[in-house]
């Protein structure tokens, strides 16, 4: 017990606990007001097809520009908006600006781009609705083969009849399911064969070692081997120099994000860097030698 170190001890331990909980409680009302108060902002990371060397999808990313604090990081802010139920608010927010974002940049580009979103294991459970997603789709007037929800595995392991149902509800709807941060989660793969899904993410922890260590390359082949085996469609994530993207091409990988390509960028230099640019592949295109 800290009092028994002597009573400074214990006012050390007393005044940094009531900083942090005073930290936390300040940071809490500045999120509760985020929102009105216009500090939010998306910015987009494009993702590339390797197949055909274009932009075909982009991550919408949260970022809250604090007026005191400047730019906290959504790993700072996305749990506290979880653990306080501001995530419903949050999260609705991010799908309607991103689809009428997404929704307005198809008519300045010649083959459409898809919007993926996070949507937090969180939200889900507090009753993330179909009615909503429908909701979305008509604001924004998004085609809704365009929209794709990001989850992760960890709600996949309650395969309850209601939760099941949910996913063949937006999948009605003829929205795309992708798995986030593939690898990280829980072991169990059988998930993959009773939820309707669409893509796999690997996480970038595999990609980030897979040409130094054996043992994360075989884990990345074997994701793709096994994604194609269930029709599922690979992105690898936070892809960052010529050799990582040149392994994947071997191995078929559908898809790349990174900062190889593009950081994640604001709604401005989304425009100047994609939209201005997007009848220009960013790379050439497969060559199949014989
Ligand atoms: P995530 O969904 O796995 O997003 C990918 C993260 O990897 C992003 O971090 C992105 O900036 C980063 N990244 C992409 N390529 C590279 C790369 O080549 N190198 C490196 N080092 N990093 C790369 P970010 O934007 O900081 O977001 C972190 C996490 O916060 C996201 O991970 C996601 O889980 C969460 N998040 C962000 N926006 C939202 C949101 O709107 N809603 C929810 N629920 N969560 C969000
Ligand atoms: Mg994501
Ligand atoms: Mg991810
Ligand atoms: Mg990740």
């Amino acid at each position: 017990r800290a009092k028994s170190l002597g009573p400074n001890v214990y006012q050390f331990f007393t005044s940094t606990m009531n900083e942090q909980i005073h930290t936390r409680m300040s940071l809490e009302h500045d999120l509760r007001h985020a929102i009105e108060r216009e500090e939010l902002e998306l910015y987009y990371q494009p993702i590339v097809d390797l197949e055909t060397g274009f932009v075909a999808k982009a991550e919408a990313l949260l970022r809250w520009e604090h007026p005191s604090r400047g730019k906290v990081p959504p790993y700072e802010f996305i749990p506290l908006a979880e653990e306080t139920g501001l995530i419903t608010k949050l999260g609705e927010w991010v799908l309607y600006t991103a689809a009428r974002q997404m929704s307005q940049w198809q008519t300045q580009v010649s083959m459409p781009i898809s919007i993926s979103i996070n949507v937090s294991t969180h939200q889900l459970k507090r009753g993330l609705s179909i009615a909503t997603i429908a909701d979305v789709l008509s604001y924004s007037q998004l085609a809704s083969q365009l929209l794709t929800l990001e989850i992760t595995e960890s709600l996949l392991m309650e395969d309850t009849v209601a939760n099941i149902q949910w996913f063949h509800k937006i999948k009605e709807l003829g929205v795309k399911i992708s798995i986030d941060d593939f690898g990280t989660g829980y072991s169990s793969l059988s998930y993959l064969k009773r939820f309707p899904l669409d893509f796999l993410k690997i996480d970038r922890s595999f990609i980030r070692d897979a040409i130094n260590k054996q043992e994360d390359a075989s884990l990345v082949k074997a994701i793709i081997a096994m994604a194609q085996g269930l029709k599922l469609k690979v992105i690898a994530e936070g892809v960052e120099t010529q050799e990582q993207l040149s392994f994947l091409h071997q191995l078929h990988c559908e898809y790349v994000q990174g900062f190889y390509f593009f950081k994640p960028l604001s709604v401005t230099d989304f425009e100047k860097h994609v939209l201005e640019k997007h009848n220009v592949p960013l790379l050439k295109k497969r060559q199949s030698k014989s």
